[in-house]
């Protein structure tokens, strides 16, 4: 994916949301970490960028996950829900996902956000999901051409619709074909959810694998 270090390049230095790249250069880190451990930018997407027929989509990185390690979904409670779940599913060499140099690697699949930095509150406004979207995931979605893409949670799934041109309507364990690209629908793998049981691992196994069977992933 030629496109993809250009991509990352020019992502890591955007400051188009002052309220966004406040929080996530001064967040306190937590007590076990410093503040030098932060990563601090826009987290790069990853995964196995030369067959992504799979785009999973988040909400944004997490303060002290992405925003901490550098790659999406990595280093928080949510990583590791859905790296137990993409392992279930044969779509990840681990069920973990830790740090940058932690040697997982992933199948079929390419794993970024609707927003690139860590807002407050997991709650990013109107306005920065439309910034983002149309600067970052549009491009993304344009490059990497995915079969199927799986939304997790609301936010995210609005930022594919807009990214994508559609007004999508969210029901979890659902899918829905737009303009040619199969858009599966979860909810998040967010500690509020996993903890409630809201979201359950084999829920998520399972959206995984409709994906994996769609896009005929080997
Ligand atoms: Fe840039 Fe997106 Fe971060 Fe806003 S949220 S500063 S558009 S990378």
């Amino acid at each position: 994916m030629d496109w993809y270090g250009e991509f990352v390049s020019k992502l890591i230095n955007c400051r188009l949301c002052p309220r966004l790249v406040n929080y996530r250069e001064t967040v306190p880190p937590l007590p076990k970490f410093s503040g030098s451990d932060y990563w601090r930018r826009p987290v790069p997407p990853w995964g196995d960028l030369g067959n992504a027929r799979i785009m999973i989509v988040g909400l944004a990185p997490a303060a002290h996950g992405g925003n901490r390690t550098g790659r999406m979904f990595t280093g928080d409670s949510s990583a590791q829900f859905l790296f137990r779940a993409l392992y279930e599913a044969g779509l990840s060499s681990k069920p973990f996902s830790i740090s940058r140099d932690d040697g997982v690697r992933v199948r079929c699949v390419y794993i970024t956000s609707a927003v690139k930095c860590a807002p407050p509150n997991n709650k990013p406004t109107q306005g920065e999901l439309s910034t983002c979207v149309e600067h970052w995931l549009r491009w993304e979605i344009e490059m990497v051409r995915p079969r199927a893409i799986i939304a997790l949670g609301r936010v995210a799934l609005e930022g594919v619709g807009k990214a994508l041109g559609a007004r999508l309507v969210f029901k979890h364990g659902s899918y829905v074909d737009v303009m040619g690209v199969r858009v599966f629908m979860s909810y998040h793998p967010s500690p509020r959810n996993t903890n409630t049981g809201k979201l359950r691992l084999g829920d998520l196994v399972n959206v995984l694998m409709m994906a994996k069977e769609y896009v005929g992933c080997p």
